[in-house]
């Protein structure tokens, strides 16, 4: 199958390049802005492959989306371009407007365009998938209920609200254009090529910097994990066997509150990279002032995907979270320079959550 992938320059999209083409009998074409989220270092172990192709291109620009589309003969659209930082959205909400809503909507005109151009089997293999998050869902209490396909939307934040939205416009364009699309959903996702500045390699890296670990609020909040290779095998089934029409929910069943993932990554340090005075890294911890918005709990149900297209996770959070923490502390050939560019200052003082 012939595959354009967007954001396949970001953290989970890269795992989906990886996976994907790794296939010789697939095509990939990763399409990327490449903003500050983007890094064609990620994508080193496929990127001479015969079968795999990058173009650098905005979302926003449908036109050369289309001819994209057109040019290498696409089966299957998968989207995961987006603006994705929850504290970023905080500060500069209009980014994520244009890149996720706005975006969003390029691609589905796009997509249409070339659906209506096809015939036969090429046309009914055609699939637009959407990747979204549970955030769209809202918060949860701490002790009880849990995300199914048929929860009601509630974002509490402009990324999720912005997430939220385009979500609505790809089920649009099928119920009124007839677009075969599918979308999944999916909780927390970790692992290796993560971005510096999110939960898991912000703890690993300002621990080996001997920095402070400052978690917001009580560190209660609970978030669903998922390893993302785990991910990126859920998202190849959806795309490929998913019925058109459908959402899938995709979770780790993996529940953890901050302050437990935090002291998590600070164990494994211990034991792999004790520090120099003999203390914990456990001891870098300091709670902070929580974030506005900062919703509870997610937690999702995964059921469906596993009853229907047989995927389960081969993860434990506590097997991928070592996997993780393995991955960073060999490879500081792809972090460095990134942490260089951002500045170890700002690195330093960001808030840690989920
Ligand atoms: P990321 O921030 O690591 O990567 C996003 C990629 O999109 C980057 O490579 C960036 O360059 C690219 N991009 C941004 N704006 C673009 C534009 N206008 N045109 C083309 N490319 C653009 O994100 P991620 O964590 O890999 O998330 C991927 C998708 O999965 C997103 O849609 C996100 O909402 C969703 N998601 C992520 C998580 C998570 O835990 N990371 C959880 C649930 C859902």
């Amino acid at each position: 199958m012939r595959f354009l992938i967007t954001g396949g320059a970001g953290f989970i999209g890269s795992a989906v390049c990886r996976r994907i083409a790794s296939d010789p009998s697939n095509f990939v074409l990763n399409v990327d802005k490449l903003t500050y989220a983007g890094n064609l270092a990620s994508l080193k172990a496929i990127d001479n492959l015969p079968n795999y192709a990058f173009a650098q291109a905005d979302i926003c620009d449908g036109q050369t989306i289309g001819s994209l589309l057109r040019q290498h003969d696409i089966d299957v659209i998968m989207h995961l371009a987006a603006e994705s930082h929850v504290d970023r959205s905080i500060d500069g909400p209009g980014a994520f407007i244009e890149t996720n809503i706005i975006g969003t909507f390029q691609m589905l005109n796009a997509a249409r365009g070339y659906y209506e151009s096809l015939t036969g089997e090429k046309r009914e293999r055609f699939r637009f998938h959407h990747i979204s998050t549970d955030e769209v869902f809202g918060d949860l209490p701490f002790d009880s209920g849990i995300f199914t396909e048929e929860t009601p939307y509630a974002p509490s934040s402009p990324y999720s609200a912005s997430k939220a939205s385009s979500d609505h416009l790809v089920r649009a364009w099928h119920e009124t254009y007839g677009l075969p699309v599918v979308l999944s959903n999916c909780s927390n996702n970790y692992g290796p090529f993560h971005f510096p500045e999110k939960l898991i390699p912000l703890v690993i890296l300002n621990a080996l910097d001997e920095r402070e670990l400052p978690v917001y609020g009580k560190g209660e909040n609970v978030r669903d994990w998922l390893f993302v290779d785990d991910h990126a095998a859920a998202l190849h089934l959806v795309a490929t066997k998913g019925v058109a029409g459908e959402s899938y929910n995709i979770g780790g069943n993996a529940e953890r509150r901050n302050i437990d993932v935090v002291r998590g990554i600070c164990a494994i340090l211990d034991r792999k990279r004790p520090r120099k005075n003999g203390a914990s890294y456990a001891d870098l911890i300091n709670m902070v002032t929580d974030r506005p918005g900062h919703d509870r709990r997610y937690a999702i149900d995964a059921s469906k995907i596993k009853r229907e297209l047989g995927w389960s996770p081969a993860q434990t959070f506590d097997s991928g979270l070592e996997a993780t923490v393995n991955w960073y502390l060999a490879n500081d050939w792809w972090w460095g320079p990134i942490r260089e560019a951002q500045g170890y200052e700002r690195l330093g003082t960001l808030k840690l959550a989920g």
